[in-house]
């Protein structure tokens, strides 16, 4: 998406890049209060629409939010941005903040969220980790517990993530894999993790404190096609490193192998055959589960 043309989703109308501003006294800026999607368009079909959907309004109702929107007014908003922007494949980002407020917490004081659309085009890992493989770590900054803000919910606050992602730079890997306080694997920075041993495919439950993934359900979705046994099951990061497999999943990331993790090499050290066909088999779906918006 070219700057010139680009046009921003702000709270009703289409606007550039520099009409598309909020107030610093918004609470998303002030305080992280608020929420968010990241969505992808491939070919003219936004994958699983309705499932990022479902899950905005959900972590709305969680933070007693109310988007000023009905649920298809919100699937209409997207649509006419990615229109407007003729983005056919590419990245969505849906910002609901709080909105405009006074420096105190209480979102009491915000009569209006904010509701922002941004067509963009996609920050993938280059496309050569997907044929040979990342190296990742874990890294000292522990998921946080679902008593806290839960996981699930996909806040503007995302200063757990940023510090994972921080350390994972720090470790010379694009992306870490974290633990909760009982050293049970979570997931990435910004993905969900699986991990394959003998011929059976394993990913934590996300009561653990893992963000309940739309691509993790694609893939979950996909091992049952395929007769691969998936069980969500408590694992270390000892059962990672004596894995057969492991990949990532998310929005961005799509379902990238990984070969190493905290220096260990995970099976023969190379991506493996189940997360190669789940790879490919991802590929094709996404032109087919969601909705068409260019035909
Ligand atoms: N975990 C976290 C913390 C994330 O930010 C994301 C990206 N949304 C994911 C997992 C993957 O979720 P999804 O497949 O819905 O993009």
């Amino acid at each position: 998406v070219k700057s010139p043309e680009r046009k921003i989703y702000l709270n009703g109308r289409l606007v550039s890049k520099e009409q598309a501003v909020v107030s610093v006294f918004d609470h998303g800026f002030l305080y992280g209060d608020g929420i968010f999607e990241g969505i992808r368009i491939y070919d003219g079909v936004i994958f699983r629409l309705d499932e990022h959907l479902v899950r905005l309004y959900e972590s709305a109702k969680s933070i007693l939010l109310t988007i000023p929107l009905e649920y298809e007014e919100m699937a209409d908003a997207i649509i006419e941005t990615v229109r407007a922007n003729q983005l056919e494949s590419g990245y969505i980002r849906v910002v609901i903040s709080r909105g405009d407020g006074d420096l105190g917490l209480d979102p009491r004081n915000c009569p209006r969220a904010n509701v922002i659309v941004i067509a963009d085009v996609v920050r993938l890992f280059p496309e050569e980790f997907y044929e040979n493989g990342l190296r990742i770590v874990t890294v000292p900054t522990q998921r946080n517990s679902p008593a806290s803000m839960n996981p699930q919910v996909k806040s503007l606050n995302y200063l757990n993530s940023v510090m994972v992602k921080l350390e994972a730079a720090r470790a010379g890997a694009l992306e870490a894999l974290t633990v909760n306080s009982q050293g049970y694997v979570c997931e990435g920075s910004g993905d969900n993790v699986f991990i394959v041993k003998r011929g059976k495919v394993y990913t934590p439950p996300t009561y653990l404190g893992a963000l309940d993934g739309i691509t993790r359900h694609a893939i979950m979705d996909l091992c049952e096609e395929m007769g691969l046994p998936l069980t969500e099951t408590p694992f270390t990061r000892h059962d990672v490193y004596v894995a057969d497999e492991c990949f990532l999943t998310g929005t961005a990331a799509e379902v990238i192998p990984v070969i190493e993790v905290d220096g260990r090499e995970i099976g023969s050290g190379q991506p493996g055959p189940i997360t190669q066909q789940l790879l490919s088999e991802f590929r094709k779906i996404v032109r087919q589960q969601g909705r068409r918006v260019f035909s």
